[in-house]
């Protein structure tokens, strides 16, 4: 069974990679699919996000990236798949995944709607609170992939620019 894993990830966080690496013992391939999201403004190109997750799960020989811009259904549906895979952290979570779980449904009965529960040390963590604290300089080591802490880094820290050179000194 195929199971698409839809979000934003961005960027993707120890959490979502606890869910990606859950759910790749649980399917026969998991599909990690980066959502083109026109209503978030996000921090990292779509493209961005793709290499950061591919870099991050290529030990999962059963995961794939994708990114998609149509119903999360209509993606399901072209790839064979009848799960989508998402995560629970907290009680405020159930609402909206909940009401999406039935949306979904409405849209194709035939799709299911997994939910795992997040590792107990990730249940507070999220992509907004990552960038908030990157953008203040705070640590992230412990809450997202290391290549992602880089680029994190990269965007907030930026080297600074080297000086031009000084022209030469006529005698
Ligand atoms: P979306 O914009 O679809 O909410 P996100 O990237 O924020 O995209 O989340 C994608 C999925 O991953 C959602 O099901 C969300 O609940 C889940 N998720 C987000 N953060 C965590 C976490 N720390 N632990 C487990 N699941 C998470």
């Amino acid at each position: 069974m195929i199971a698409i894993y839809p979000g934003s990830f961005d960027p993707i966080t120890l959490g979502h990679l606890d869910i990606i690496q859950r759910g790749s013992r649980l399917f026969e391939q998991v599909i990690v699919a980066v959502s083109r999201n026109l209503q978030k403004e996000p921090l990292f190109s779509v493209e961005q996000r793709i290499r950061q997750i591919q870099t991050c799960t290529k030990h999962l020989a059963n995961v794939k990236v994708d990114t998609f811009d149509c119903l999360t259904v209509t993606y399901a549906q072209d790839h064979q798949a009848q799960v989508l895979l998402r995560g629970l952290r907290v009680l405020s979570d159930f609402e909206y995944e909940l009401q999406m779980a039935h949306t979904n449904k409405s849209l194709w009965p035939d799709v299911e709607t997994v939910f795992l529960t997040t590792s107990n040390e990730y249940s507070f963590l999220s992509s907004s609170l990552v960038k908030e604290i990157a953008r203040f300089g705070g640590s992230v080591t412990h809450l997202v992939p290391p290549n992602v802490v880089q680029d994190l880094g990269r965007c907030f820290n930026p080297p600074p620019p080297t000086s031009p050179p000084t022209p030469l000194e006529r005698p």
